[in-house]
């Protein structure tokens, strides 16, 4: 199945000069949907993942059925001021200002292996402060996967070059 054709590529948006890959026509076809979460899922063995963390808001949207897929459980990455209880943050620079996320601080536990999902890989920083936040609380992160990377931006090099597998379906 071509899931590239279930991905809308809008110039402009959200601003001059980027063109915005939009993934809800993959949401909206079943078929392409259960493709996309079964390739996602397929990334990893099942046996190597105890929580799957997604980025808000797409990364719940991806995360939530490769968890259910991976028998793991799932943890919400979310922007400051939403999650009830004692978070951990992390702020990450963007090209200008910068970006908080936060995780509950009890969500991962010691050595538990953790498989980060979101729709697309950009610069990176949203997934280097998601990893940042699992280490922290001393989770293993055995992978990362997106819908969409996209290349020249480079992020998948700087992130194997850690030492992180960094596993996408589209490349753009
Ligand atoms: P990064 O932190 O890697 O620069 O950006 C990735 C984050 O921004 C992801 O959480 C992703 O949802 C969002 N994002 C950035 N650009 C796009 C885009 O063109 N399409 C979609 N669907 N999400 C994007």
């Amino acid at each position: 199945m071509d899931l590239e054709k279930y991905v809308a590529s809008i110039p402009g948006f959200p601003k001059e000069g980027i063109i915005f890959r939009d993934v809800t026509p993959m949401l909206q076809d079943a078929e392409a949907f259960k493709e996309s979460v079964k390739q996602l899922a397929g990334f990893v063995k099942s046996e190597d993942v105890d929580v799957v963390v997604g980025p808000e808001s797409r990364g719940f949207i991806f995360g939530c059925p490769v968890a259910l897929e991976l028998n793991a459980g799932f943890v919400p990455v979310r922007k400051p001021g939403k999650l009830p209880r004692e978070v951990v943050s992390c702020k990450y620079d963007l090209e200008y200002g910068s970006n908080e996320i936060q995780m509950h601080k009890d969500s991962i536990k010691k050595g538990q292996k953790v498989f980060i999902v979101d729709d697309l890989l950009a610069t990176g920083g949203t997934v280097e402060a998601a990893i940042k936040l699992v280490e922290e609380m001393g989770g293993e992160v055995v992978g990362l996967a997106f819908v969409i990377e996209l290349v020249d931006l480079k992020a998948k090099e700087k992130l194997e070059s850690q030492g992180y597998k960094v596993y996408s379906i589209l490349q753009y």
